[in-house]
């Protein structure tokens, strides 16, 4: 009988991490886990130990304890950005105010919240077995607020939207979002309940130490060849090598430095600032809110309650790199960006500067549908996060998961319909069509 030619991926880059996150900062340290080394088998490698990868390995340990699990992390658990983004684990579509109201945008909207709201289902759950408090995963909800006339109008209509669907909400006039941010930069505030607020490293951390035997993560430990073919897959790292029927490639844009997904994956980078901790009493409102802008591309806000005071995250600025990796420019230039908006939103803390600035990598792609599903016999893809991927990246590892188990879900179901991720122009188009369009999208997005 003819074996199958033996098929090589290769790793052309790894991931590299910007600037200094906050979130990281603030925890004790941590010792990382071992770094894979020498020969060993398992049932399944995870490739990428953030969102996607820890969440498909918790759900395989959930549907079957005897499988020998293996999570392979480039780097440090919750180095990247799944431990340095902004902390919403939103249930709610970002586009609820469209146009159409009519019975396909609805079942559609039904079908993003219930997979958003599978991903929140498993991120509770370990919250409430690892009996985490309101600092690492808080149901407090979001606010969505507005700076202007159009975002005013926008967060009516999205409002609007959410009657439509059912989903509960509150709108608030710029007293009432006074009240909560203790600031009267803003004009109106939506109120939505869904949204979990998490401090995302101690998440990831978390999420990472609650998967047990015979489920392994190693740290340190970048996979830089998959090799084999017609199920059967040896796993290179620098200093080991894993034999496994089952691959799930959870590495977000990296995929595609293996050579999958080429050129369907937009590698949009984003940003955030911290400042140091301030004497709580310096700031009315609450001590403890977080709110995205009503208009796509504005500026998320964040207070956050600390023993040894306050602290306000501002994320800002998207930026384009085609090569997955950003430099100190980029994040200075996002850094002055975000210190405009934060003078702008809060002038009584005029002399509380930044602390620590940071950016990280997502993975888009054209058609917003996650680069998923069997790409070779027994590789199974878990990326492109499109953005909000606490949520999407989440859902796609528990999709993975089951989708390699055979297991039919509603999230199987769901996905098995979303079209392929759709090719992207050819350069030097791309780089110049998604810069152009992102400053475009930002210009638009004005104050907010
Ligand atoms: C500043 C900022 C704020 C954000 N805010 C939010 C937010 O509030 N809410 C939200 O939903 N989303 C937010 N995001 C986006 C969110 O963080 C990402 O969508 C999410 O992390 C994607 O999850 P993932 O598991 O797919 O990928 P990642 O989190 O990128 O995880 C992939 C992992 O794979 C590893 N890896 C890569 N290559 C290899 C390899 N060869 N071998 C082994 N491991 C490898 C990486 O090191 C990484 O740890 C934000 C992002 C940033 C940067």
């Amino acid at each position: 009988m003819n074996r199958p030619a033996k098929k090589v991926f290769a790793a052309s880059r790894l991931p590299t991490n910007t600037g200094v996150s906050g979130w990281v900062a603030m925890l004790p340290p941590r010792q990382a886990k071992p770094r894979l080394a020498g020969r060993s088998t398992a049932d399944v490698v995870i490739i990428g130990g953030g969102f996607a990868g820890l969440s498909a390995a918790r759900r395989i340990g959930d549907i079957d304890r005897s499988l020998r699990v293996t999570v392979l992390e480039a780097g440090v658990i919750g180095d990247a950005a799944a431990g340095r983004n902004s902390g919403f684990i939103i249930d709610l579509p970002h586009d609820v105010s469209s146009e159409d109201y009519g019975g396909d945008t609805i079942a559609k909207n039904r079908e993003a919240i219930e997979i958003s709201r599978t991903a929140i289902a498993l991120a509770s759950a370990v919250a409430e077995e690892q009996r985490w408090g309101r600092t690492i995963f808080d149901p407090c909800g979001r606010y969505s607020v507005a700076i202007s006339d159009e975002g005013d109008r926008h967060l009516v209509k999205y409002a609007e939207g959410l009657a439509a669907l059912g989903e509960r909400h509150q709108l608030l006039d710029a007293r009432g979002i006074a009240d909560i941010t203790g600031v009267e930069t803003y004009t109106s505030g939506l109120f939505m309940p869904g949204t979990v607020m998490v401090q995302p490293a101690a998440y990831i951390h978390g999420l990472a130490d609650s998967l047990r035997d015979p489920v392994t993560v190693y740290e340190n430990s970048p996979a830089v060849r998959i090799e084999g073919g017609g199920g059967e897959w040896t796993v290179t790292t620098p200093h080991g090598a894993i034999s496994t029927g089952r691959i799930i490639l959870a590495n977000n844009g990296h995929a595609e430095s293996f050579g999958f997904f080429e050129s369907r994956l937009l590698h949009v980078f984003t940003w955030a600032s911290m400042t140091r901790a301030f004497d709580p009493g310096r700031l009315c409102g609450q001590r403890n809110w977080a709110a995205t802008p009503a208009l796509p591309m504005g500026t998320t806000v964040r207070r956050i309650a600390g023993e040894r005071g306050d602290r306000i995250l501002v994320r800002s600025r998207y930026s384009y790199h085609a090569g997955i990796e950003a430099g100190n420019g980029t994040l200075r230039r996002a850094g002055a960006k975000h210190d405009q908006k934060y003078s702008a939103r809060f002038p009584t803390l005029a002399d509380v500067p930044m602390e620590y600035r940071w950016g990280g990598a997502m993975a888009l792609t054209w058609n917003a549908v996650p680069a998923f599903g069997e790409i070779e016999r027994g590789i199974f893809a878990a990326c492109g996060c499109n953005g909000v991927g606490a949520t999407k990246a989440t859902a796609n590892g528990i999709a993975a998961a089951d989708l390699m188990l055979g297991r039919k879900s509603r999230l199987t179901e769901i996905f098995a319909r979303f079209e392929a991720p759709r090719p992207l122009p050819m350069q030097p188009f791309r780089t110049i069509g998604a810069k152009a369009n992102l400053a475009f999208k930002e210009w638009r997005a004005g104050a907010e």
